[in-house]
């Protein structure tokens, strides 16, 4: 075959496309450890030899299968798979990132992450410092000579706020060059997907996602990717096996089966937000939607310009505060009231009392979160059913 090999199928079959012979499906390797041939292999492995099998912590044939498709499916050489986003992100951040060093960040950024920052970094000695991404051409003045990360979510949880990628890849060479310093630049692609958004090719050394949202999609698995090129993976695989962030072999093997609807699941969910979008953009009931395919985004250009889909994210601001979000939340008969986000059913929730709860008023006007809002992950449902359920949800304020 010398055509290049869709997204969706590589996300189904991996590697294995001609003369694979065995089982369609990867099955569950679930086992801890691997018998020896004889002592010669745990010689060999001693010796550094990476295919000697020896401990599933290191790895897992059901692991590497997945690792496998999410490097194919990001166009990239590696990926490691964790048994949870906030476990790759946090695995990676600490390779990348040691004692008296720095890190550059948006401040919109899921709470998990951004409480990580806040609450954790320290006690390591490394700080963080923050950019709106309406200045980001302030990188290289914030830099220092101890800046080792520039860190972003696009589009931001939950305010699907828009970064420029492009402009902050461009920033952060140049201050590689003011400071004579190697800055490596990461970014959580959890609402965008691979499918929508292609970091690797503007300019970030290392994908970070939650696999528990749009690769996952059933809302029955917790894990975590990092993908990039080998070099930039390889630190990470290896503090992982010092961390234990591992994935296991049974949630590997759900992703497996997730990620061959992954396509029609994301593409579903990204045509029915834009149309929920659409429809509600101008409710009496509500004072702003937030969707980055719609033009009245703040920054829907630059969404255009580095995104092929919006995908299934909006926000929905409701008049009330957060008495009419909870109100709307109740009301619900179709969309779920459950934190998570990315399955093919419609989930709610309320950020102050969830992704952003444990926040002061000054940290949550940064991070862009009102009392009214409600993050809507759209689902695959039928889009008229979850209209109509919004509908007279609304009714109710
Ligand atoms: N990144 C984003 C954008 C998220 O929304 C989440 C969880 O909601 C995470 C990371 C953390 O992922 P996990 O819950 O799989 O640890």
């Amino acid at each position: 075959m010398t055509k290049k090999i869709s997204l969706a199928t590589r996300a189904v079959h991996g590697k294995k496309l001609h003369a694979y012979k065995g089982p369609v499906n990867t099955p569950i390797y679930q086992t801890t450890t691997y018998r020896f041939d004889n002592s010669n292999d745990a010689v060999r492995y001693a010796n550094g030899d990476p295919t000697v099998y020896v401990y599933s912590r290191y790895h897992n044939p059901s692991v590497e299968d997945v690792e496998e498709k999410i490097a194919l499916m990001n166009e990239t050489e590696s990926a490691v798979l964790f048994a949870s986003g906030m476990a790759a992100i946090s695995t990676a951040v600490l390779s990348m990132v040691h004692a008296g060093e720095e890190i550059i960040s948006t401040p919109s950024l899921y709470g998990g992450t951004y409480r990580f920052f806040r609450d954790v970094l320290p006690l390591y000695n490394i700080s963080v410092t923050y950019v709106s991404p309406d200045e980001i051409g302030n990188i290289s003045r914030l830099a220092t000579a101890k800046t080792k990360l520039f860190y972003c979510e696009s589009p931001t949880n939950p305010a699907v706020g828009i970064v420029d990628l492009k402009k902050a890849a461009a920033e952060v060479r140049k201050a590689e060059k003011k400071h004579g310093v190697k800055i490596g630049m990461m970014i959580d692609n959890t609402f965008a997907t691979c499918l929508f958004q292609s970091p690797l090719k503007l300019g970030f050394d290392l994908i970070v996602e939650s696999a528990t949202k749009y690769i996952g999609g059933h809302s029955d698995v917790l894990a975590g990717t990092v993908a990039g090129p080998l070099a930039n993976v390889k630190p990470i695989r290896q503090l992982a096996k010092y961390l234990g962030g591992c994935a296991d072999p049974f949630a590997a093997y759900l992703l497996s089966r997730s990620l061959k609807t992954f396509e029609l699941r994301v593409n579903r969910q990204s045509a029915n937000a834009m149309k929920f979008a659409k429809h509600f953009e101008h409710h009496k009931k509500i004072s702003r939607i937030f969707y980055p395919g719609l033009r009245s985004h703040p920054d829907h250009a630059v969404a255009k310009k580095q995104m092929s889909g919006f995908g299934g994210m909006v926000l929905m601001e409701v008049r009330g505060g957060v008495k009419g979000a909870v109100a709307v939340c109740d009301a619900l008969r179709v969309a779920v009231n459950a934190m998570s986000l990315g399955g093919v059913e419609t989930l709610v929730s309320i950020p102050v009392y969830s992704s952003h709860v444990n926040m002061s008023a000054a940290e949550l006007k940064q991070h862009g979160v009102t009392p009214g809002m409600i993050r809507i992950s759209i689902g695959v449902e039928g889009i008229d059913d979850l209209i109509d359920d919004f509908e007279q949800a609304l009714k109710k304020i």
